[in-house]
């Protein structure tokens, strides 16, 4: 094993080589939390460095686009070290923080060929986010992907695509429905995202495309525990939606459990307690979340409270208890039952970066965050979104506008902006998608295509 090796005021990795006096603080995570505060500490007289496992900050609220061939990898994501340039006192880490030392100040991560790395600090903003969870089925997961990274997105690109294909050279009908049958499960907003943008794949770009099979005929089943798709946009919008999806050609399954999923399907049981078996050769998982793993590392080291999901307590600045020199922001925190949504992390990054830089100053605000909800908005299809913000509930096309100007607004980068905005009006014009290129082994998997024995079939 390589000795690990740190990153020091005077590493050659750090910038302002030299700068002992200033502080130093490290950001772990580059997504919407750990981007915001950097953003402000870069205004400051700090030494930030921003660890992230990815290099990239991903706007997730897309990923189902790129998922289903609309938009690219490219215009959902940004390089970190290349929104950081301009900024000389912020360094960029490609490395997964798998601990951190609070009594030492010290965050210990893996470089990506699993060297080990130390990067100490004097202030430390964790927005390591949160994953996918199975609720304790892990078994399930390399049947059905979920959504949270662009290795997740390009898996599910994968298997929808090749779903359509491997229905097209089977000979009977019956052979083919199961791998026309798309079952996700969980309806929040990228359940219905996802579900919405499969039908309209299958009813209006893969259209002509295919000789033995009618893409229209795809079925789309979305199932869910609860009695309503998108469920916290309050009942009037969520029945808009359920209506939109329903005149679509999603098959709803509400009140209804997951209890199993293979590689041929999934079981299900009804809300009367009886149970049954869907043939579905592409399941899509957009149920639960969970901490990202480091927060049991940071609650064993800061002895922070963790809730059931594995988020982290924090007090009302958004610090650790006891750890004034840590906050944890974003999807990864627990506060007054906050959600986990995009503008949480982004105000939350924000103000921590501004209490470090008080802190730095030797000033201490004593104001609590406040977090000003903006509202939040879900596409449900071509022409179809809702938006909820206060009073202001708006549906169908003028949701639709909503919905793209508020993507837009929030999309990082002036390129991605005018890419996606550019993308979706071609795709508006000519009901074609252009990202419908898919890697020939499973991303997440890292299984091949075309292993198996040409004799047996
Ligand atoms: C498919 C999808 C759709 C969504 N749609 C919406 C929406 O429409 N509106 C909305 O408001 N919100 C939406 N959300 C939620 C929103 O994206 C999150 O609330 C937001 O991304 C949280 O920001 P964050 O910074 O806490 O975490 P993230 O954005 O998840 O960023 C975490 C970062 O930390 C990095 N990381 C993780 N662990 C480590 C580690 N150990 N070491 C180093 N780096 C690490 C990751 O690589 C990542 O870059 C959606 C989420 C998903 C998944």
């Amino acid at each position: 094993m390589t000795a690990p090796t740190a990153i020091g005021a005077n590493d050659a990795a750090s910038v302002d080589a030299g700068s002992e006096c200033t502080p130093r603080v490290v950001v772990i995570g580059g997504g919407f939390g750990g981007l915001y505060a950097a953003r402000r500490l870069a205004r400051g007289p700090v030494e930030v460095t921003v660890l992230d496992s990815t290099g990239v900050h991903l706007f997730q609220p897309l990923l189902y686009q790129c998922a289903t061939g609309m938009l690219s990898e490219g215009q959902i994501t940004a390089p970190l070290r290349a929104l950081f340039k301009r900024h000389r006192n912020v360094a960029t880490v490609l490395a997964k923080a798998v601990d951190v030392d609070a009594q030492a100040r010290i965050v210990h991560a893996l470089r990506s060929d699993g060297t080990a790395l130390q990067v100490p600090y004097e202030h430390l903003v964790v927005a390591a986010g949160v994953q996918q969870s199975y609720f304790g089925h892990e078994e399930y997961a390399p049947h059905a992907p979920g959504m949270k990274s662009i290795d997740d997105a390009l898996t599910v690109r994968r298997r929808v695509l090749a779903a359509f294909e491997m229905a097209e050279s089977l000979p009977t009908a019956e052979q083919r429905r199961p791998w026309l049958t798309f079952a996700l499960v969980g309806a929040g907003p990228t359940g219905v995202e996802l579900a919405g943008q499969i039908r309209e794949l299958a009813g209006h770009t893969l259209r002509e495309q295919f000789r033995t099979i009618d893409p229209e005929e795809a079925h789309v089943l979305l199932y869910d525990g609860g009695d309503a798709p998108l469920a916290s946009f309050g009942p009037e919008l969520s029945r808009r939606a359920a209506c939109t999806l329903e005149g679509l050609g999603v098959e709803l399954h509400l009140k209804t459990k997951v209890t199993g999923v293979d590689a041929t399907g999934l079981e299900v049981e009804h809300e009367d307690g009886s149970t049954s078996r869907v043939q579905a050769r592409t399941v899509l998982w957009t149920a639960g979340v969970a901490a990202a793993p480091l927060a049991a590392a940071l609650a064993r080291s800061t002895g922070a409270e963790q809730e059931r999901d594995g988020r982290l307590r924090v007090q009302p600045d958004l610090s650790l208890a006891g750890h004034p020199e840590i906050h944890v922001v974003g999807d990864l925190m627990s506060l007054s039952g906050l959600p986990g949504v995009a503008e949480v992390a982004m105000q939350g990054g924000w103000y921590a970066g501004g209490e470090v830089l008080h802190a730095v100053a030797g000033r201490s605000t004593g104001k609590p965050f406040r977090y000003r909800d903006l509202g939040s908005a879900a596409y449900v299809s071509r022409g179809h979104a809702i938006v909820s913000a206060g009073p202001l509930k708006l549906s169908g096309r003028l949701g639709w506008w909503g919905w793209g100007l508020i993507h837009i607004a929030f999309l990082t980068g002036y390129r991605n902006r005018a890419g996606a905005l550019l993308t979706w009006l071609s795709t508006l014009a000519s009901g074609t998608r252009r990202e419908l290129v898919f890697p020939a082994h499973d991303v997440d998997t890292g299984r091949a295509a075309f292993t198996g024995s040409a004799s047996t079939r």
